[in-house]
């Protein structure tokens, strides 16, 4: 063999995993995944295909292939026989990204149409597996926004007023005015579905009664629906029942929420201070929430619109203000669908937040930072249409408050255009609107 041959190998055999992996052009991981998983160039599937940059490694579950060498990942990727020498060297060149020298053997010209001929089929193939997989989803999603639409048109508009109207009032210390049952609405007995059962099906853990709000899109259709679990006998727990989850390491333990007899109860102190169970969300949203917003009283033609997170800090400063008849009240549904999605640069530090990372070490919490991504479709995010010209935002206090003034800053500049008044309103350090208003009237009525 030609001392240029021998060189030009050692060269390929130096080339580092990842950098191999970026002169093949393989897609970065996913956001928050170690690893980019994705069909094989060779067998097609849809996630079977591994590469682990960091790691040093790659693997294909379909073809049983793998290995920790750049070189040999070309020659997957590319449809070379590595055995060959033929095609070993053409995989040096893929990594060196230079051709084969001249004394060197080269594939004839039909071995390379045929092996790009492979290429371009195993192509074709994984875009077909994507487009029949977009397509599921589309149906899947399509469902179950049929789904959370019905769910609201077939609640109640009559029956549960007196519940939702003292729910509202046990929150904000508001009675809200009727209006507001032209989009609340009422399901005395509603599911609550956690888990899966022996047989792979959703799991009514409870069943009780729901005030359900609708989530409409920009041009007022129903894309989904927004429960809210009441349980009014429980007043210090915001009116809301107490739902427990059993976690994974609950299940490890084999805890469950029934006990033998099929009957709900409660953890024992123990085994919540051992991490087996978990409090679950009393507010659900089903169907689509991105890019739409819940009406809760007023009309959306108003040039003033006030929202925020959630229903009921919406409706405690609706009360505060004499629930102004010029306004139109909603909310976003959570935080995500007000802030819109960050620019990921824009990122920075918690100043003392610190989580635990899987090597046991800790490490900073890092905060979404306040500048919208760059490039955002108008489904994900909630909108503000053009006729307004007041937007008062109202801010979650009893989250964290760095976090929570990141979020807000985001949704003002994402929102922000000249015609546009654009406010955030505070509340009193460490809480929300309907916990200080509420307080605050509690004080006044003794
Ligand atoms: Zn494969």
């Amino acid at each position: 063999m030609s001392d240029v041959l021998d060189e030009f190998i050692e060269r390929a055999r130096a080339i580092s995993f990842a950098d191999a992996v970026d002169r093949l052009a393989i897609p970065v991981p996913a956001r928050g995944r170690p690893e980019y998983e994705g069909p094989c160039p060779r067998c097609g599937g849809r996630d079977r295909f591994a590469v682990n940059r960091k790691k040093a490694v790659w693997v294909c579950r379909g073809c049983g292939a793998g290995g920790k060498d750049g070189i040999g990942l070309a020659a997957h990727v590319l449809h070379y026989e590595v055995r060959s020498r033929t095609g070993f060297l053409g995989a040096c060149s893929a990594v060196l990204k230079e051709p084969v020298p001249q004394e060197g053997e080269h594939e004839s010209d039909e071995q390379r149409a045929e092996r790009q001929r492979r290429i371009a089929e195993a192509q074709a193939q994984a875009e077909r597996n994507r487009q029949a997989q977009d397509a599921q989803g589309n149906i899947h999603r399509e469902r179950e926004i049929n789904k959370a639409r019905g769910m609201w048109l077939k609640a109640s508009t009559e029956r549960g007023r007196d519940m939702v109207t003292a729910y509202l009032q046990a929150r904000t210390g508001f009675v809200v005015p009727p209006d507001i049952f032209d989009n609340i609405r009422f399901i005395a007995d509603c599911g609550y579905y956690e888990g899966e059962d022996e047989g792979g099906r959703p799991l009514a853990i409870y069943s009780g009664p729901v005030m359900i709000a609708p989530i409409v899109d920009p041009s007022d259709t129903v894309i989904g629906c927004h429960q809210t679990w009441i349980d009014l006998s429980n007043a210090r727990g915001k009116s809301r029942p107490v739902l427990w989850g059993v976690t994974k390491k609950g299940r490890e333990a084999r805890r469950s929420f029934l006990s033998d007899a099929g009957r709900r109860r409660p953890p024992t102190p123990l085994d919540v201070e051992a991490g087996l169970y978990t409090l679950l969300p009393t507010k659900k949203m089903r169907g689509s929430k991105k890019g739409g917003l819940i009406p809760i009283l007023g009309d959306p033609d108003a040039n003033r619109w006030l929202g925020g997170e959630g229903i009921e800090n919406v409706m405690a400063v609706a009360g505060a203000e004499g629930f102004r008849k010029d306004t139109f009240y909603f909310s976003a549904g959570d935080i995500g669908n007000l802030a819109g999605p960050a620019d990921p640069d824009s990122a920075f530090p918690h100043p003392t937040l610190k989580k635990q990372i899987a090597n046991g070490q800790w490490r900073r919490v890092s905060v979404p930072g306040p500048k919208p991504k760059e490039g955002q479709n108008p489904a994900e995010a909630l909108q503000v249409r053009a006729h307004v010209r007041q937007l008062l935002l109202v801010a979650d206090g009893d989250s964290e408050p760095l976090w929570t003034a990141s979020a807000m800053a985001r949704a003002q500049a994402r929102l922000a255009r000249a015609d546009l008044d654009i406010q955030i309103l505070w509340p009193p350090e460490g809480t929300d609107f309907s916990g200080a208003i509420s307080a605050a009237i509690a004080v006044q009525g003794r």
